[in-house]
């Protein structure tokens, strides 16, 4: 553990004493744990947003004592009289026992804090607010409610508050506007629990109807209708209010941050966190994930330093962010000192975190160590058991994942259509084809899913892959939505792996004509006629390519070594290494040959004689990123390679060998799976 502070205070902001401020004590942050549990950046933003708004005046039993004319407020309301109590030897015991109900409603245990109200043969109205703020706290409690509400011998404005908020919790804004109307004194919060329950329901023009005859407005109603527009999408809106608020907090600064994010503004999100006087987590948090989402990994990350650096704890969806970054970026020597902040911190038995976690180590290729942590979750929840069933389906243990898929629902986890998502792709990985349409018709028969453009993906490639292209565009006719882009992609690689051009020529077609801008349309197409060497045929496809704009995504491959990412093209000029990079290749590909490998020229995809060929093929960016591995790396250290599209079938050949050459084990990534390749074999059989 000693080097974790020394890191990361090596960050950037090495003079401020990280270790007595990266966990100073154990604070509660309301907006940690249930958030981010569909691992979406948005819907914890979302709920963020409205965290500090709405009110829940929860009776403070102290306030008796100082205030016993509190009552005085409304003097006669319904007629009822407001004399003042007169059993003094047991306003001790009344004070005492509302203590007790606040206690047992604070630990959310309504049916103790009625208990004790019951056996109260004096009740003063501090008694009866605060069992109903806890009936109103609890959702679907609206009736007991009302029924508490209208025995109220003396209801003030916290009753009134109690029971409107109340409405307002349970959705009822119909009832809610009705019971405001007929307030007999409507005070600040009131107007803001209505505010703030139009502006969350999305009815931003009822919230600003009542925003515009607001008597006399504070922070929380700024916060509520900036929080509001930006909910809604309406930005413009937003910004007005914003730059007009005369109180602007740091809930509305980080709400315009989060808006900006959500419509992937930067720059101005950026602009606004560097302007804002003060900041808390919640901007952090909607900073960080804001880049995540926008693809900004590396930003997202460097940001989430610079936060430790400043001593601030970061919670569940702060780490949860920082490690989808880190997935993102295969950075698993950043992942691995997350988790030892994790570690350190509250959220060692949290389940968001440990989540995060698993899938930070699945997608950065250390399976054993996601496996490690999954058996370690105290409390699984649907989405760890979805992490570690899709990490195993990535890494083509086809097996292991459909056998936790029956542990789970033996353990009566229900499956949602993620899980569904990672059985398929468990079974197109590992070949196991009629076993997926299995589970493809299950899914609805027993367990009432609907099927999503996800899942027909899956299909048409478990069917493609199979060599049932017949089967696969049948599926996509039988569709029950418009077929999306990516399932003629899915068909098109298909074609390209069964060299079938008539098809590939109906895919594409498809493909171009949803997304005329795709670079993977003309690619595949060009692919499948390399394949087929129709030369001519991929002349005119780049062509049109290039008459259309549109840009190919460049290949690239990367490795971390000393934390550091070296990335490499296919016929990369810029690394410094480069000379000894190609030294060791060409060292390579002499004992491949003898040990029988044979470029595959297929693969190469310019129609240039036989030896250039071989040259494009042996400098192809994830040859040369292992052979950089294998220079720098110790003997023994497994060499993990990612690449951001699909790993090539001369590699996929080559690498098979140099595992076995070298005697290491080399992890590959590309998009859609992991190649696990030692002793001359892939994980995946040769079937991806
Ligand atoms: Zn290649
Ligand atoms: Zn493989």
């Amino acid at each position: 553990m000693k080097t974790i502070t020394q890191k990361f205070s090596s960050f950037c902001f090495p003079n401020l004493g990280i270790e007595n401020v990266l966990f100073p004590n154990k604070t509660e942050n309301p907006l940690s744990l249930h958030f981010l549990k569909t691992f979406s950046p948005a819907k914890q933003r979302a709920s963020s947003l409205s965290t500090c708004t709405i009110q829940n005046p929860i009776a403070d039993p102290n306030r008796e004592a100082n205030s016993p004319t509190k009552t005085q407020l409304y003097p006669t309301i319904f007629g009822k009289s407001t004399k003042p109590l007169h059993h003094h030897a047991k306003s001790s015991d009344v004070i005492l026992s509302n203590k007790m109900i606040t206690s047992h409603i604070r630990c959310g245990d309504l049916d103790s804090a009625l208990n004790v109200f019951d056996n109260m043969t004096l009740k003063t109205t501090v008694t009866w607010n605060s069992v109903l703020a806890g009936m109103s706290k609890k959702r679907g409690k609206l009736k007991e409610a009302q029924e508490l509400f209208v025995k109220i011998p003396e209801p003030d404005a916290v009753s009134y508050n109690t029971m409107l908020s109340c409405y307002v919790r349970n959705s009822n804004m119909e009832r809610a506007q009705a019971f405001f109307e007929d307030m007999p004194i409507k005070d600040t919060p009131s107007w803001n629990t209505m505010i703030t329950g139009f502006a969350q329901n999305q009815q931003m023009d009822k919230a600003r109807d009542l925003f515009l005859i607001m008597p006399t407005k504070n922070v929380v109603t700024w916060n509520a209708m900036i929080s509001g527009y930006v909910e809604c999408g309406d930005l413009d809106s937003a910004l007005k209010l914003f730059e007009k608020a005369p109180f602007k907090s740091v809930v509305a600064w980080t709400a315009m941050i989060t808006g900006y994010m959500k419509l992937g503004r930067i720059g101005l999100a950026e602009r606004l966190f560097e302007k804002m006087p003060e900041k808390n987590l919640v901007t952090w948090n909607a900073m960080i994930a804001g880049y995540i989402e926008n693809h900004r990994a590396e930003d997202g990350v460097k940001l989430f330093r610079t936060m430790v650096g400043f001593g601030i704890q970061p919670n569940s969806s702060t780490l949860s962010s920082a490690l989808l970054g880190c997935s993102e970026l295969s950075a698993l020597q950043l992942g691995r000192q997350v988790h030892q902040l994790v570690c350190k911190s509250p959220l060692c038995d949290d389940t968001t975190a440990g989540t995060s976690l698993i899938s930070m180590y699945c997608k950065c290729g250390v399976l054993e160590d996601g496996w490690k942590l999954f058996v370690q979750v105290p409390r699984r929840d649907v989405v760890t058991w979805n992490a570690m069933i899709s990490g195993y389906a990535q890494h083509g243990e086809g097996k292991k994942a459909l056998g936790l898929f029956d542990e789970m629902i033996e353990k009566g986890m229900k499956p949602d259509w993620i899980t569904f998502v990672a059985v398929l792709m468990a079974c197109n990985h590992a070949g196991f084809t009629d076993l997926g349409v299995k589970y493809f018709h299950s899914m609805a028969k027993d367990y009432g899913l609907v099927a999503k453009p996800d899942h027909y993906t899956c299909m048409v490639d478990l069917l493609g892959r199979a060599g049932k292209l017949v089967e696969a565009v049948d599926l996509i006719e039988k569709m029950p939505f418009k077929p999306h882009a990516a399932v003629f992609g899915t068909l098109l690689g298909a074609c390209r792996i069964h060299k079938n051009t008539e098809m590939a020529e109906f895919a594409s077609q498809k493909l171009l004509n949803l997304d005329p801008a795709s670079a993977t349309g003309y690619v595949q197409l060009a692919n499948v006629y390399a394949a087929t060497k129709r030369w001519d045929h991929v002349a005119r496809v780049r062509k049109s390519m290039k008459s259309c704009k549109v840009v190919k995504t460049p290949g690239y491959s990367w490795i971390e070594v000393k934390s550091m990412a070296h990335q490499f093209r296919s016929g990369d000029k810029f690394h410094p290494e480069l000379a000894s990079i190609h030294g060791k290749l060409k060292e390579l590909e002499k004992k491949m040959k003898l040990a029988g490998y044979v470029p595959d020229l297929e693969f190469a995809l310019h129609d240039v004689g036989e030896e250039q060929k071989e040259q494009l093929l042996l400098w192809h960016g994830e040859k040369l990123a292992i052979a950089y591995g294998l220079i720098k790396l110790p003997p023994g250290t497994p060499i993990r390679v990612f690449k951001n599209l699909r790993v090539c079938g001369d590699c996929h050949r080559a690498i098979k060998y140099i595992s076995q050459i070298e005697r290491r084990e080399i992890i590959v990534r590309d998009t859609t799976r992991f190649h696990h390749f030692k002793d001359g074999h892939c994980s995946c059989a040769d079937y991806w």
